[in-house]
């Protein structure tokens, strides 16, 4: 049966590369019992208007959310901020240098495809511009699906956009202790998404959750769908030592997927401290 203490602080709606509209996604988390929802598109906020009025209806406490592409050591690094004033000039600002470093990057890859995929880049370009979110290498997987030349987004990543493949183009998002300051100003809290996936060292993901927490940060996403339990005590264990909260999230982009729904229980390992705790009206 649902249970009421389902929480959810990431997911997406098809304002960035998720497949639901934020009503959608809010009548999915309903229906699974969701009480507390958080909508953390892509570098956008374009959906979170929709989003709580649904769950204002739906009586599902709504926490506006954005997942921030950022760049550290060379890689791609999200950082999710929580209850987040969609208002503030330097979010806007920051928002706006990544929608043009999306939109370009969509370019260059549309352009790689055609050169040495040998593929028709422009129409895959003109689907992707058709989509009425923002513009992710997800959108591009989907295209390449819709003609043909991969059987699922997977494949289209494995075959096409990932690292070393056809269409791959490398992206330099704001540098990670840059954005910080702007966005904890910005945001009541600020989680690292999925901590456990980056494939880091140990070394270098301790200095990495090191300078999220020097920058501001509150929150690692210690409780996601499909997260291995020896993951889990390793994140854990992380955020114990930099005295940092944990977050609880699907990163939910697409009914179709069965093994992440919308909803995790709020119980977290011993010692860390829910963040959900600490947002607005929470
Ligand atoms: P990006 O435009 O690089 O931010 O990627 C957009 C989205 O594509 C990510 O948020 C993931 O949901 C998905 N994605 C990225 N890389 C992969 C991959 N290697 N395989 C499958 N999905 C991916
Ligand atoms: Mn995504
Ligand atoms: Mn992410
Ligand atoms: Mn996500």
């Amino acid at each position: 049966m649902n249970s009421p203490s389902l929480i959810d602080l990431h997911t997406h709606s098809h304002c960035s590369d998720g497949v639901l509209s934020p009503i959608d996604l809010v009548a999915r988390a309903a229906a699974r019992g969701v009480g507390l929802l958080a909508l953390t598109d892509h570098d956008t906020v374009a959906g979170c208007a929709e989003a709580r009025a649904a769950c204002d209806a739906a009586g599902i406490r709504f926490v506006a959310g954005i997942e921030v592409s950022t760049s550290w050591r060379g890689r791609a690094i999200h950082v999710i901020g929580l209850d987040v004033d969609a208002r503030s000039e330097a979010l806007t600002r920051l928002i706006e240098s990544i929608a043009t470093r999306r939109r370009e990057r969509v370019h260059a890859i549309c352009e790689r495809l055609a050169a040495r995929g040998r593929i028709a880049g422009r129409d895959i370009a003109a689907q992707v511009a058709a989509t009425a979110g923002l513009p992710t290498r997800m959108h591009l997987a989907r295209a390449l699906v819709a003609m043909g030349h991969a059987t699922d987004s997977q494949q289209a990543f494995d075959r096409w956009l990932n690292p070393g493949r056809p269409g791959h183009v490398p992206v330099e998002w704001p540098a990670l202790t840059t954005v910080l300051p702007h966005l904890a100003g910005a945001c009541r809290a600020l989680a690292l998404a999925h901590p456990h996936r980056y494939k880091l060292s140990g070394g270098a993901l301790r200095q990495l959750v090191a300078d999220f927490a020097a920058g501001g940060g509150a929150a690692l996403e210690v409780d996601m769908a499909g997260m291995a339990p020896h993951d889990q005590d390793r994140i854990a264990s992380l955020a114990r030592h930099h005295g940092l909260a944990g977050s609880a999230g699907s990163d939910f982009h697409d009914p179709a997927v069965p093994w992440n729904p919308p909803g995790r229980f709020a119980k977290l390992p011993s010692g860390i401290a829910p963040i959900a705790e600490r947002l607005a009206d929470a």
